[in-house]
């Protein structure tokens, strides 16, 4: 199985501050030790982004001119070296969803996920929007239309579905605690809203009826799967109350309704802020070894 990742492009945090930064390095350590491929990711060509989002906002990112207000709301300060890692981020999901089109199967980005970035704001950790240039470039490239975005971090994406929700060729699925960030919402076709402290039963059954509804109306070639850590009890941002267990039913879930559909499946990280960075990164690696098991069936030496 090959996977994709950035994370040796790092960018000046100030200390103490929430950003998992060395989640992604623990990650590709944890990947690299279970055997699996892990390639770096190439930076996006601007033209690539300028498809997707208002050229006036990517130039103040470009040149370091955003606005006090953006600053704030993009909640990580601004530097070269971050604008260089999120090109590589939206490399990595670009790259991702093409190996999992071209081989029938999965891809992912050790990465990615970026869903509070919308058409001309960057906000929430995240400045592009991994999924929506991915989906707009394998259009472009592949020839792929029909898409659907699963998205089960603990956040609602409100990124994506300013991007998308509009797209009669897209359909969006955002299962997220109620009462959490974003505060203002834009709709995404399906919006679950959980209260806080659901947990596993509650939000896998909540989930297998989204999927039920989502699935047959996205008739979907190409799926995103947001493989969210922060629905996990102990998440600090996160207000649901999911054991490991229950997220690894989860992206068992979610895996095996999109393959039985039909669809390739490209799996980005999205979020995770446990206070020790390892719980973090146990639930992504449990996301990458279900993709691995998945992978395998359908390898072309196993066929
Ligand atoms: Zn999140």
């Amino acid at each position: 199985m090959t996977v994709w990742t950035h994370d040796r492009w790092r960018f000046p945090l100030p200390d103490g501050h929430r950003f998992p930064i060395d989640k992604y390095s623990l990650l590709r350590e944890r990947a690299e030790t279970a055997g699996v491929e892990v390639r770096e990711a190439e930076p996006v060509p601007w033209a690539w982004l300028e498809a997707v989002h208002d050229p006036a906002l990517l130039d103040r990112i470009r040149t370091g001119t955003l606005t006090v207000r953006e600053q704030r709301g993009l909640g990580i300060p601004w530097s070269p070296e971050l604008v260089e890692r999120g090109r590589r981020s939206v490399g990595g999901t670009v790259a991702a969803a093409r190996f999992a089109l071209e081989n029938g199967g999965l891809g992912m980005n050790l990465g990615g996920g970026t869903h509070h970035a919308g058409r001309a704001f960057a906000r929430g950790y995240c400045l592009f929007n991994d999924v929506a240039v991915a989906l707009d470039h394998m259009r472009a490239e592949a020839g792929a239309r029909r898409a659907l975005v699963v998205d089960c971090d603990v956040h609602q994406g409100d990124g994506t579905a300013d991007l998308l929700a509009a797209d009669p060729d897209c359909f969006t699925l955002s299962l997220h605690g109620a009462r959490n960030y974003p505060f203002q919402r834009i709709a995404s076709d399906l919006d679950v809203d959980l209260p806080s402290g659901t947990g596993d039963e509650g939000y896998l059954e909540a989930l297998e009826r989204a999927l039920d509804h989502a699935i047959p109306r996205g008739g979907a070639e190409l799926a995103f799967y947001l493989a969210g850590a922060d629905p996990w009890h102990g998440d600090r941002l996160g207000r649901l109350a999911l054991t490991k267990d229950g997220l690894r039913r989860r992206d068992e879930l979610v895996l095996d309704r999109l393959r039985d559909a039909g669809a390739a499946v490209c799996v980005v990280l999205a979020g995770g802020y446990a206070e020790d960075v390892r719980d973090t990164v146990d639930i992504h690696a449990a996301t990458v070894a279900a993709v691995a098991r998945h992978v395998e069936p359908r390898a072309p030496a196993a066929r």
